[in-house]
C-alpha cells in the first residue's frame, strides 16, 4: 500500500492510497483520482518520503484536508456560541432584576439614563411594554450558565 501526497489545481493537499505506483498513475489517467475538496481531477503528486501502511503507523490526518466532517476542534457548537452571545450580553447589561419592566418604561419616557438592562418579567409585563412600543427582546439563559451567575 502506498500513501501519496496529492494536491489539486485549487491547492488543496490530501492523502490517497493505492497498491502501487502504477495504480495511482492508471487511475490517474483514467480521472479516477479526485480532490475529496472540490472534485479536481487535475492531480499531481508531490514529493514526499514514501511511507508504507503498518497498521499501527499514526493516521494521516495532519495533512488531510478540512472536510466539514473534520472541522478542527477549536469550531465551537451552536450551544457555545449562543452561551458566549449570552455572556457578553450580560457584561454588557445591568442586572435590574424584577424591577426591568418599571426600569425599561422609565428609560423609555426619558425618566431614566438609556442603558443595556435586563431582568425579569412577567409574559404580561413583557406584551405591556411591546404595546407601549418599548423594545424588549426574551433572553433565554441557558441554565448553565445562571447556576455560575448566582
Ligand atoms: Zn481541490
Amino acid at each position: 500500500m502506498k500513501v501519496l501526497d496529492l494536491r489539486c489545481t485549487h491547492a488543496h493537499g490530501f492523502e490517497g492510497w493505492f497498491a502501487s505506483n502504477e495504480a495511482f498513475e492508471t487511475q490517474l489517467a483514467s480521472g479516477l483520482v479526485e480532490c475529496p475538496v472540490c472534485g479536481d481531477t487535475a492531480i499531481v503528486k508531490l514529493l514526499s518520503a514514501p511511507r508504507l501502511n503498518l497498521g499501527n503507523a499514526k493516521a494521516p490526518v495532519e495533512a488531510a484536508p478540512a472536510a466539514p466532517s473534520q472541522m478542527p476542534a477549536q469550531q465551537l457548537s451552536p450551544e457555545a456560541r449562543w452561551m458566549r452571545a449570552v455572556r457578553e450580553v450580560i457584561a454588557k447589561t445591568e442586572d435590574v432584576g424584577d424591577r426591568f419592566a418599571e426600569e425599561a418604561r422609565k428609560m423609555h419616557y426619558g425618566e431614566a439614563e438609556e442603558r443595556g438592562i435586563r431582568g425579569q418579567a412577567t409574559p404580561e409585563q413583557t406584551e405591556a411594554l411591546l404595546d407601549e412600543g418599548i423594545a424588549v427582546m426574551p433572553l433565554p439563559i441557558p441554565a448553565a450558565l445562571k447556576e455560575t451567575l448566582q
